[in-house]
Parts: structure tokens; sequence; C-alpha cells
């Protein structure tokens, strides 16, 4: 794989990504997701105004109409100026179906030197996506309040990253089991694991509006409880299931 690649042709080959996964993903689980945009940043402000607008929209509820087009002017304004917070490659904001792309160097150049790598970024993003399509709003926004909400969006993007789409990427070695990434995001993925063997993989379409009730029937368990935050830990109290 390339070490090096401009910002132009880094966010072109991530547009050409979501246009090449977008409709494989949309005929796997029939659902129409529509357009996704792919933009670049460098700042703060992005992932600050859609954490804003989120809360604003989780408490008025009515304010969705709006904030979608506050949102977009935000995001025009501030493109490319200040810069990216951590070393996130990427992050979805569903108020304007759009994937933001950390454009530091270092971080394209850490995704583009490895394999599926940047394949495996649109498909996780192209996840939130797809969550959000299913469960709208009132599931995608509570991740302040909810922490078990976090757990499942995560899991949900990071399952399809690894396993449910794992087999549209150019080099198909499939990633076992106990690297999941980050150890939220592989408590999480473990989740969906266990979902789709109890209840099979129809189960996937309904977790975005149904996390909580899967969740209250579903308790923490094993390797779950270690690879979750100590506040996701505490939202399950009184259903963990001890394990020897
Ligand atoms: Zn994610």
């Amino acid at each position: 794989m390339q070490k090096t690649i401009s910002r132009p042709d880094y966010m072109k080959l991530a547009q050409e990504k979501v246009e090449l996964y977008v409709p494989k993903i949309e005929e796997r689980v029939g659902i129409e997701l529509g357009d996704v945009n792919v933009r670049g940043t460098l700042h703060s402000i992005v992932p600050l105004a859609n954490h804003g607008i989120s809360l604003l929209i989780h408490e008025v509820p009515s304010s969705a109409v709006l904030m979608p087009v506050l949102a977009q002017l935000i995001y025009t304004l501030t493109a490319y100026r200040g810069f990216f917070p951590g070393e996130d490659p990427a992050f979805y904001v569903p108020h304007n179906h759009t994937i933001y792309l950390n454009m530091r160097k270092k971080v394209i150049e850490s995704i583009i030197m490895e394999e599926n790598s940047l394949d495996e970024l649109i498909v996780h993003e192209l996840g939130h996506h797809l969550w959000f399509k299913l469960g709208g709003y009132h599931n995608y926004l509570s991740h302040e309040k909810e922490p078990r909400e976090k757990l499942m969006i995560e899991g949900f993007a990071t399952y399809c990253e690894y396993i449910w789409f794992s087999d549209f990427y150019p080099d198909k070695r499939k990633r076992p089991l106990n690297s999941f990434g980050n150890p939220n995001y592989h408590a999480g993925a473990l989740r969906m694991v266990r979902f789709v063997q109890e209840q099979g993989d129809d189960v996937l379409l309904r977790v975005p509006r149904e996390w909580r009730e899967l969740g209250r029937a579903t308790p923490l368990l094993g390797e779950e409880i270690m690879f979750s935050t100590r506040a996701q830990v505490e939202a399950f109290e009184g259903q963990i299931i001890a394990t020897d």
C-alpha cells in the first residue's frame, strides 16, 4: 500500500469507497441509505457543534427540523480551519448525513499505510449512518445521558466494519473476535455477536430502534464487562451476571 497521498486524493479515494460500499450495504440489508457526504476537517469546532446540536435536539425534539440547516451552515463556515481533536480518523454527523475525515497528514498516513484500513473506516462510518437511518434522532443523540447507547452504537458500527460487511473488502482476511479496535468498541461488538447468536441476523436491523429493550434483556457478560467503561457497567448495574 502507498505511504503518502495528497489531501485531495485522499478525499477522492474516500468518496470512491462510499460510492462502492453504499450499494453493497443497501443490497445486503435491504435498506436505502440515500446520499452520504464526505468532507475533510482539521478542526475541533465540528465535533463540538455536532455535540451541541445533538444535545439540543435531544432536549427539544421539535428543533430537529431546523438544526440540520444550522448544522450545515456551521460546518460550511468551519471547513478546513482549526484542528481535529485527538487521532480519530473520522466521525459521522447525522444532521447532514456526513462523514468527516480527519485531514491531518499523520492520520491520513496511518490510514493509507494499512491494507483495508480506509475501507474499514468508511464501512464503520456507514454503519453509524445505517444506525441513524434505522433508529432516527431519538436513538442517536443521548450518548451523554445513556452510556449504554454509546456501547450499542459503536458496537453496531464495529460489527458492521469487522463482521457483517467484511467480506466486501479487497483483502478478505477475517479478523479474530478478540481484536475489535478500542476496548469499548470491542465490548459493544461482542454484544452484537451475542444478539446474532441468540436471535439470528435479523436482530441487527432491530438494534438501532430496540437497543434499550435488547440491552435490558441481555445483561453484560464476561469480556463485555471487562472492556466497558465504568459508567456503562454502572448503567447495567443489577443485571450483571457474575461469571468465574
Ligand atoms: Zn464509531
